[in-house]
């Protein structure tokens, strides 16, 4: 059988299940293949019937010695029993509207049953188990050659859809996996050297491991399989890059040096750290292609500006002086606020700074009209020139252009640069910065194909945020605490997480009708503890804090209202502002003292400090306060990790082993497998595979001796192709 047939082509699969199969990817046996078990249900110890306990998970084989079915007409329900025998004893077994199963499971038939023992008023019985027929043989049951699919040993379960169990998915799985021969894509030696086992034995242990441990080895061997492809792609895109033809800009000590004299503060030594490495980066003549990541308030502005400026003032070959650098926000407001920091740095020097956004136009130099703004940009005479993402790649381009600082955009590529120059055969340098702290480990995965400057230490200085859990009983209290700091002129951020209460209802009908009758008391209450936006600003506005000015900001307000709602706030009309966590990251409200989070526990760590970062960018001493909804002290323990840590890498860091990195970096996002986001906390496969793809691709630069591995390629970068 070929990996690559079409399921439609199994014979068990029909009309009704292939769209199904496919919502869940899989299109081809091997999809199938690789569509690995969530979990193992571990049936491996057959139990004795007379020694099956109560809520303990069992693996029984016997004879069905009465088997009959039960109909309950007004709930128009059936209730299969059977009696099932060894030499030990009986159990009864339980089925419910499966009346077929009377047929499939006739008396006198062996059976092989697993399930979980409940003690019911009628006894001990097993409800719903799964069963397997055995065949009778001459000296009793007999199991199949292969072994059984369902019942004995782990189990797999895997992730699954409405209408596809795990149980059908095992029936489809396994006798695929006793036919087919799968070809290993890597080389031996690169197995022997990572001591990882063959793909068909990976394969087969990771449906059915005889061990735990053999599941692990599986695993790890295709998470490895992932991360080794992520890695190639990543040299390779280097290679790319290193190919490519930028402007090199060579260092000037005395400029820089004395630049940085003239700053009103001192640099943090990562500051500095950052600066020299983007300094020897733009000297080269291919693009600089780097990450810069610090949290919020650390500085990244400045260190940006430094090449900026060194841009700015080296001679042109052509006779002219400077080069242009592209800074794009992601929102007006943010550009406008760099204008403002920028614009502050710079004043002793004759550089032209230019904003260029939907509502504003203007240079240091000049207020004239749009056009007249465009035509300082065109002429090269604006060496710095701010504005938002879709402002600059609208058309405007920038003659002089060497190097592109982009905000809070992860990804931006070769190809968004080229849309900047109309020489094409020139890349700008770019110089990418987030205030998300990626765990290094993510970082060198999926960014594999960027340098990172990190920055840890916060300015000297900088307040100490306050933060603190409040529990349920101190909240007036809180609240008399807001009003005092609003009293002092300061303000106040609410943040929630969802927008309307009518959600609640809304999640409830999307429940499969199932859970809705058995779990709904639960869900709903879940739901309806989540403080909605518009029902706190309701109860701010009109109840807590009627005397004061509360305004209320969410994902639904259309981009216009949002930036309004954001200035009206920055220019102090409001007191408090209420919103979800759409709350733009990096924008600085020097006089807001208070971070208030509802449902903090919803929250990840990672966001929670980001929100908290938002505050204490002022004189003031400012507070967070988390209000949470359960007091379970898992939610209490990672509270309070925010509390005493504000290091945005280890509390990213912790969030991680918390959530997991698929929670914590949506897969969509990052365009990993799940496998590879699993093997995300294990640094040293990591590792492995980044040794592992240097040396083949250094052997042999087009892995022409592999194609296998080529062909697998070829396929991964088709499928993780996001730029
Ligand atoms: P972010 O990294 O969040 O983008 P910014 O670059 O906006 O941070 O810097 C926040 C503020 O801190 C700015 O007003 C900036 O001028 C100031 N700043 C930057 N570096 C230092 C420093 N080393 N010491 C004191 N203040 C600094
Ligand atoms: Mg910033």
């Amino acid at each position: 059988m070929d990996l690559e047939l079409p399921i439609e082509k199994l014979s068990h699969v029909g009309t009704r299940n292939l769209p199904r199969l496919k919502r869940l990817g899989i299109s081809t046996v091997r999809d199938l293949l690789w569509h690995l078990p969530a979990r193992y249900e571990d049936f491996s110890a057959m139990t004795a019937i007379a020694d099956v306990q109560p809520d303990e998970k069992v693996h029984i084989q016997g004879e069905v010695v009465k088997i009959d079915t039960k109909r309950i007409f007004p709930r128009r329900m059936s209730v299969t029993t059977a009696i099932v025998k060894d030499d030990s004893g009986a159990i009864k077994a339980v089925w419910f509207n499966q009346p077929y199963i009377e047929n499939a499971l006739a008396e006198g038939t062996r059976v092989s049953l697993a399930g979980t023992a409940k003690l019911s008023k009628h006894g001990l019985q097993l409800s719903s188990p799964t069963y397997e027929k055995l065949r009778n043989g001459e000296y009793g049951p007999v199991v199949p050659a292969g072994g059984l699919t369902h019942t004995e040993g782990l189990v797999p379960v895997y992730p699954e859809t409405e209408g596809i169990s795990s149980k059908y998915l095992r029936f489809l799985i396994k006798p695929i996996l006793e036919q087919i021969k799968i070809s290993d894509h890597l080389p031996d030696e690169v197995l022997d050297r990572n001591g990882l086992v063959n793909l068909e034995q990976a394969i087969h242990a990771v449906h059915y491991p005889k061990t735990p441990n053999e599941a692990e080895k599986a695993k790890e061997r295709l998470a490895f399989d992932d991360l080794l492809l992520f890695q190639i792609k990543a040299l390779l895109e280097r290679r790319k890059m290193n190919q490519l033809k930028s402007v090199p800009i060579v260092f000037d000590k005395e400029l820089v040096t004395d630049f940085i004299s003239r700053l009103p503060f001192e640099l943090t030594k990562d500051q500095k750290v950052a600066a020299w490495e983007i300094l020897k980066d733009l000297e080269k003549s291919y693009p600089m292609n780097r990450l810069m990541e610090g949290d919020v308030g650390s500085g990244k502005t400045v260190v940006a500006l430094i090449a900026a400026i060194q841009a700015a003032k080296t001679a042109r070959p052509d006779g002219g002086r400077g080069y242009q650098t592209v800074f794009m926000a992601p929102t007006e407001v943010l550009a406008n606020q760099h204008m403002e920091t920028i614009r502050g740095l710079i004043s002793h020097t004759d550089i032209e700074v230019a904003l260029l956004t939907a509502a504003n136009a203007w240079t240091t130099y000049s207020l004239g009209k749009k056009a007249d703004i465009k035509k300082r940009i065109a002429s090269g005479q604006a060496k710095i020139i701010i504005g938002t993402h879709a402002l600059i790649q609208k058309g405007v381009t920038f003659p002089k252009l060497a190097l592109v600082v982009i905000d809070e955009q992860h990804r931006f590529g070769v190809k968004q640069r080229a849309h900047l120059v109309k020489n094409k055969d020139i890349v700008p340098h770019l110089l990418s910065m987030t205030a998300t702290p990626i765990p290094r480990t993510l970082a060198l995965t999926i960014y594999g194909d960027l340098d990172i400057s990190i920055i840890k230490e916060r300015p000297v200085g900088r307040q100490k945020i306050i933060t603190r859990i409040v529990s349920t009983k101190d909240r007036a209290e809180a609240y008399q605490f807001i009003r005092s700091e609003i009293k002092r002129g300061r303000q106040v951020f609410v943040i929630c997480p969802r927008i309307e209460t009518s959600e609640a209802k809304v999640v409830d009908a999307a429940l499969p009708r199932r859970a809705r009758q058995g779990t709904s008391a639960q869900m709903k209450l879940i739901w309806a503890d989540v403080k909605a936006v518009e029902e706190e600003y309701k109860k701010l506005s009109e109840l807590i804090f009627p005397d004061l000015k509360v305004a209320m900001l969410h994902g639904k307000m259309k981009p216009k209202e949002k930036q309004k709602a954001m200035s009206d706030f920055k220019s102090g009309k409001h007191d408090v502002l209420v919103s979800t966590s759409v709350i733009e990251v990096g924008v600085d409200m020097p006089n807001a003292t208070v971070m208030m989070i509802e449902n903090a526990d919803r929250f990840g760590l990672a966001q929670l400090h980001q929100f908290r970062g938002r505050i204490g960018r002022g004189e003031h001493q400012s507070y967070c306060l988390l209000f949470a909804t359960a007091d379970t002290k898992t939610v209490n323990q990672r509270l309070k990790a925010l509390v005493d840590s504000d290091d945005g890498f280890l509390l990213a860091e912790k969030d991680m082993a918390i959530r997991g990195p698929g929670e914590f970096f949506g897969t969509g996002q990052s365009g990993l497998p799940d496998l590879a986001m699993a093997a995300l906390s294990n640094v040293e496969l990591i590792k492995k595979a980044r040794t592992e793809a240097r040396i083949l691709l250094k052997n042999d630069a087009n892995l022409t001796n592999y194609p296998l591995l080529r062909e697998r390629l070829d396929k991964f970068q088709k499928l993780t192709h996001f730029e």
